[in-house]
């Protein structure tokens, strides 16, 4: 696209990370800063609710910081939990309550709105004294406050983006997989946000709802306002303000590339995922909601290789019960009867996170409590998971798979607490498919290393990419800064996914890939030469890896891994790949 910046109009770059272009008017979230809360009338007769919710979060404040100061005080003595008397003063001050309250009434507006605002008075004033003691006070009322902010709107920033009214770019400082889940697809064309980067979950949701997103934009949420109009290009990662007319129509001919190449695509949607050299592959989809069920066919999907089924837990006080579960899974195996539907146990932590108040922040949340971990210790949790997957195995072609295993120890564990599932359900007469297939993902290098004894346990493996990069290589997959090294090619991540297939294949089990990189038709190809049997990608990458494949020779594949397991240069495994992907299937790489 245009190269050339045309007067007026703003060129923000980022990473592109969810293909397509939007245009239209922009809402800002705008950096969040935590103690800043949208505003917005209430009517008249609604003002008393708010200022009940308003009281109820205080209440509901006061019970954390009280339950908080318990813990504090069992664990490090009292001196250490006095520090929480000074917030449940502030708590309990009259003084500001009044003016809150006498705010909401006088403007009638939003509780959350007017608490922010005067706590924000309160703090300036307390900043501007040169003194210690206030400034240790100032602290205090920020935590409270934002404690209270919490409460009152359940999450953050999702207020705003709950009241969008009319079809707008959403751009944010972040956005959580929680938040991006919540979008209104009838009105939000698409987001751009400062942080993130290709292989975060709100990067994939973005890819799985099919819209035009781009991330790593720094600063963006501070330089544009709501109301301006804007042109978001998630091809190239581009965000363009107020854009001219002459880009308005390049872009204009771009779509209509697109969708010419879109029909192309669309013809191989009903053939077999082959080589011409008659090499089967087996073609999933990633599913991350319900909602997207027939997008597995018609993309062209040979049923679902990953269903990361922790977006039924998010967004809600309480987790699913098991028969809330049942019905979920059930659903999706009758549904894509016969084909197979992989069924990944929970994989909460890291940048999905259960809406729990009174847990603190981890610091290093992708090495901390996250998925087997979690489900592990919460075995209620985890069985509840596993009896509603083994119920909805009767109905279809269900296969159970856990994420994160980093060791042997951990896979016994979890095939240990299937089997007393089995055990339960079998007395309870309630019935399930004896011979179900269970998997581990391979996405920590212990794993990989690791492959050949833990293949001796499972019926699959399927390598998770998109963690084993980054953990491989020490390189966080939601940090922008550090997007440059964040390199599927390098030879160290290479060398475990090949291992990780030998050691499958050495054990007569098969191994698919179901991290971001199986849907990059660059990359599939030398997934596929490593010898993977399977690939897994949103439903929207399906039909790209279908046209490359059908357009291919596995012999070609080989070659090009074989290069690659000698190489010592990502790079120049990138470049080789490059070039056979464009050699064979140069329409998909059409400059856009
Ligand atoms: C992966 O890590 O590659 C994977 C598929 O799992 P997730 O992206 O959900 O962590
Ligand atoms: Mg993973």
């Amino acid at each position: 696209m245009p190269e050339l910046v045309r007067a007026g109009e703003r060129w923000l770059r980022g990473i592109p990370v969810s293909a397509g272009v939007a245009r239209g008017k922009l809402v800002v979230v705008g950096r969040q800063h935590d103690l800043e809360m949208p505003r917005y009338p209430v009517p008249a007769e609604a003002l008393p609710a708010e200022t009940t919710r308003l009281e109820q979060a205080l209440t509901q404040t006061r019970e954390q910081l009280l339950a908080i100061q318990h813990r504090v005080r069992n664990a490090m003595g009292s001196g250490d939990a006095e520090i929480f008397d000074a917030q449940l003063l502030l708590l309990d001050d009259p003084v500001l309550l009044e003016e809150v309250i006498k705010f909401i009434r006088s403007e009638g507006i939003n509780a959350e709105h007017a608490f922010a605002e005067v706590s924000n008075r309160y703090l300036s004033a307390l900043s501007e004294i040169d003194d210690p003691y206030l400034r240790e006070r100032a602290v205090d009322m920020r935590d409270v406050t934002r404690r209270v902010l919490h409460n009152l709107v359940g999450h953050e920033d999702n207020t705003l983006l709950a009241q969008l009214h009319e079809p707008c770019i959403v751009v944010a400082h972040d956005l959580t997989p929680s938040q991006t889940a919540l979008l209104n697809r009838a009105l939000v064309l698409g987001f751009a946000t400062d942080q993130g980067s290709q292989t975060s979950h709100t990067a994939i949701l973005a890819r799985s709802l099919r819209l035009p997103a781009v991330t790593g934009l720094v600063d963006a949420s501070l330089r544009l306002r709501t109301g301006e109009y804007a042109l978001l290009d998630g091809f190239n990662g581009v965000l363009i303000a107020s854009p001219t007319d002459a880009t308005l129509f390049e872009y204009g001919q771009l779509a209509k590339k697109q969708l010419a190449l879109e029909e192309r695509l669309s013809e191989v949607r009903d053939q077999p995922a082959v080589t011409l050299d008659a090499a089967r592959v087996t073609l999933s989809a990633n599913l991350e909601s319900l909602d997207e069920i027939p997008d597995v066919r018609s993309f062209g999907a040979e049923g679902v290789g990953l269903f990361r089924t922790e977006y039924l837990f998010l967004n809600r006080e309480t987790p699913p019960d098991e028969e809330e579960q049942f019905q979920a899974y059930h659903r999706v195996a009758a549904a894509l009867h016969p084909q197979p539907v992989i069924i990944r146990t929970l994989d909460l932590g890291g940048d999905k996170v259960l809406q729990r108040r009174d847990e603190p922040a981890e610091s290093n949340p992708f090495l901390g409590w996250r998925a087997i971990r979690i489900c592990l210790q919460e075995l209620d949790l985890f069985r509840a998971q596993l009896r509603a997957i083994l119920r909805a195995s009767v109905v279809g072609n269900v296969k159970l798979m856990y994420p994160m295993i980093s060791g042997l120890d951990e896979l016994n564990q979890a095939n240990e607490v299937v089997e007393q599932c089995k055990i339960e359900l079998r007395a309870e007469g309630k019935p399930f498919d004896a011979q179900i297939e269970v998997g581990a993902m391979i996405e920590i290098p212990a794993a990989a290393m690791e492959a050949e004894t833990l293949a001796s346990r499972v019926k699959f493996f399927s390598i998770g990419t998109n963690d084993l990069v980054q953990y491989t290589l020490a390189v966080d997959r939601l940090n922008p800064k550090i997007a440059h090294l964040y390199d599927p090619t390098h030879p160290a991540v290479l060398h475990l996914i090949h291992r990780t297939i030998q050691a499958a294949h050495a054990r007569g089990i098969w191994a698919g890939v179901c991290g971001e990189m199986a849907g990059d038709p660059v990359l599939a190809a030398l997934l596929l030469g490593l010898g993977a049997d399977e690939l897994s990608a949103a439903p929207g990458r399906v039909p790209a890896v279908k046209f490359l494949i059908r357009r291919l020779k596995i012999s070609e594949a080989r070659n090009l891994a074989a290069f690659a397991l000698q190489c010592e240069s990502s790079a120049e495994i990138l470049q080789q790949a490059r070039e056979l992907a464009t050699a064979v299937a140069s329409d998909l790489f059409e400059k856009t």
